[in-house]
């Protein structure tokens, strides 16, 4: 299982949900929403090499937290990935829009000046103004979009952009998150949870919980859940630069 978006560290039982990923092998990237989370995730994860932690300021948090950019910075050099950033357009966030579009732009800049890194990205009701400033960054990296909600246009325009997508059961419980799956390039497509934030049937989602997701990814496909299940592993392998099954190198171990 892959979870390409979770919030590990936010857990009521962080410990456990980590052992737990291990046991099943899943591949978790944990996004952190604070910079002043990071030491903190580094150390709850250890040295477990599936689970890797990505350095965050989530649009959520900006209003309050815009000060810590230059923790951001400080930290980078550190961070092989970034997340979770973004922008968040919704009723409750509007009031810090612009603040935000000035912080998601300070640091796509600074990952770039780091060299770049794949980033796990938010754009609840912002889809437009994120692809906005992805397409003035480029050197930022890849950036894989999590539950992005665009319309047909803007998917077309995120996958001209070189971005990716992460998929979970919260978005494929509606309508409207199928319509947008049919639309991604299924060479793009991994899947997330967003737990603990998303639940279902009261308990919060953990990440080998992206089994959910794989289903509904293998009917809008039209494929078995375990061929669905080795494309979006396939296709972890071509994001992280590894090997992958169709270059004629052994594929790497799962
Ligand atoms: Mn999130």
């Amino acid at each position: 299982m892959i979870d390409f978006h979770c919030h590990l560290d936010l857990y009521r039982n962080p410990g456990e949900v980590l052992r737990e990923s291990v046991r099943r092998s899943c591949y978790v990237l944990a996004v952190t929403t604070t910079p002043l989370a990071w030491n903190g995730t580094l150390q709850l994860v250890g040295g477990s090499p599936r689970i890797q932690v990505a350095l965050g300021l989530h649009p959520e948090l900006v209003a309050e937290r815009y000060r810590e950019v230059a923790e951001f910075r400080r930290l980078l050099p550190e961070a092989k990935y970034v997340g979770e950033i973004g922008l968040d357009g919704s009723a409750r966030f509007k009031g810090s829009f612009d603040l935000q579009k000035r912080v998601l732009r300070e640091l796509l800049l600074a990952t770039a000046e780091a060299g770049g890194r794949i980033m796990s990205i938010h754009s609840r009701a912002a889809s437009s103004e994120v692809l906005d400033a992805l397409a003035e960054h480029p050197g930022s990296g890849t950036p894989v979009l999590h539950w992005f909600m665009g319309n047909g246009r803007e998917v077309r325009r995120a996958t001209e952009l070189g971005c990716w997508f992460s998929v979970g059961p919260a978005m494929l419980r509606t309508k409207r998150g199928i319509q947008v799956l049919g639309q991604l390039p299924p060479n793009r497509v991994l899947t997330e949870t967003d737990g603990p934030f998303t639940e279902s049937k009261g308990q919060a989602l953990n990440p080998w919980d992206t089994s959910i997701a794989v289903s509904g990814i293998a009917s809008a496909w039209e494929i078995s859940p375990q061929d669905a299940n080795r494309r979006i592993r396939s296709n972890l392998r071509t994001l992280l630069g590894e090997r992958s099954r169709t270059s004629g190198h052994p594929a790497t171990s799962e």
